[in-house]
């Protein structure tokens, strides 16, 4: 079959709710899309597999289960991104299966993006070109793809991947259920931000009982920091600012090279600044080789992070999002504190 090229018509695109769904071009939200993308992964024969720029554990573990879906299905999956998988993730079963590209191009029947809220989020060359299945749970999701699946509630979107290989009745291996639970662990912050609910630790108990193993989890993701990493922490904290119930951290490039610090050593480093008594929301500012300025804004949940995200180009969950601004370091410094101090102005009851 084929469903690549967005703008084709070929009867053959329809997906599982019939002729009149729309599935040819690009916004169709079908009532049932599970079935809807069961039914285009039952009818093709490849697949690209993607997530976006800088993968983090939902972008990771949930791509790894896909492809495991895929395998047990029979079907071929490429599993590409545009930046190398973080150190923490690489012991992941499969996760050297993960390539890393700037374009993508083959006879694929469908692409399959995981936690996208746009094809621009992977960083990836070529993908307009396909059929693209949009599967995500981001505040700021929209329906990009040609077939598109989003929830809100959900607590990663391995959590989705998860009720999608259990609609195809395939087998939830140790490994799958291993890199689901990496996707809930690392987007509930540990099971701790705003979208943990019974139900996130109701699927915790099916993975752990199915093979996943928490400690060993928790020890790869939590306990396997670089030397480097904790060096750029300390030059991030030696900048830390405190106003009332916000509180900022920044870092210089000259700062990365000075540790030898790599990108992924940037992780994290927000959550001190959020950890801080009183503080309501913070953000971490990265200065970039090239002077551009990358943000992570975290809350404790009263203000809504995506929504000033978005405001300034970027985008996210309530309690984490992230935008990158131009420079230089002051500018962008002000620029998010003049939306953060709106947003806390706003809330009624001082939190100290
Ligand atoms: P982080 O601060 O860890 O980079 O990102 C936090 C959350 O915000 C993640 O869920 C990520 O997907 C989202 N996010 C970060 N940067 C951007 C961005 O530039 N655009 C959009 N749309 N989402 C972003
Ligand atoms: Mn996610």
């Amino acid at each position: 079959m084929s469903l690549s090229g967005r703008t084709s018509t070929d009867p053959d695109r329809q997906g599982a709710s019939g002729p009149d769904a729309g599935a040819s071009s690009p916004g169709w939200v079908p009532d049932r899309p599970m079935d809807a993308i069961l039914d285009v992964l039952r009818r093709g024969e490849r697949f690209l597999v993607c997530s976006h720029s800088r993968p983090d554990g939902d972008a990771v573990g949930s791509m790894l289960a896909m492809g495991m879906l895929l395998e047990q299905m029979g079907k071929r999956a490429d599993l590409v991104t545009a930046d190398r998988i973080p150190g923490i993730y690489r012991t992941l079963p499969g996760a050297d299966q993960i390539r890393t590209a700037m374009r993508v191009h083959g006879p694929y029947d469908a692409v399959i993006l995981l936690e996208c809220d746009g094809l621009e989020r992977t960083r990836l060359l070529g993908l307009e070109a396909f059929y693209v299945v949009n599967i995500d749970h981001h505040l700021t999701g929209r329906n990009f793809g040609c077939l598109n699946w989003i929830d809100r509630e959900a607590a990663s979107v391995g959590e989705l991947v998860h009720r999608l290989i259990k609609a195809a009745g395939a087998k939830v291996t140790a490994e799958i259920a291993a890199c689901i639970y990496v996707t809930i662990l690392t987007d509930t912050g540990g099971f701790m931000y705003g979208g943990t609910r019974a139900s996130t630790f109701a699927l915790a108990e099916e993975l752990t009982r199915g093979g996943a193993d928490p400690v060993r989890i928790a020890q790869e993701v939590y306990f396997s920091t670089a030397t480097a990493k904790l060096l750029l922490l300390g030059a991030a904290l030696g900048n830390l600012k405190r106003e009332g119930r916000l509180a900022w951290l920044w870092i210089a490039h000259s700062d990365m090279v000075r540790t030898c610090a790599t990108e992924e050593d940037c992780e994290g480093i927000v959550n001190y600044a959020v950890s801080i008594a009183g503080v309501e929301a913070a953000v971490f500012l990265r200065e970039l080789p090239e002077g551009t300025i990358r943000l992570s804004i975290r809350s404790k949940g009263r203000v809504d992070v995506a929504e000033i995200a978005a405001k300034l180009g970027g985008g996210g969950h309530e309690n984490a999002a992230g935008v990158t601004l131009e420079g230089p370091l002051p500018r962008a410094i002000e620029q998010i504190l003049v939306e953060l101090r709106a947003a806390v102005a706003l809330l009624q009851v001082p939190s100290e």
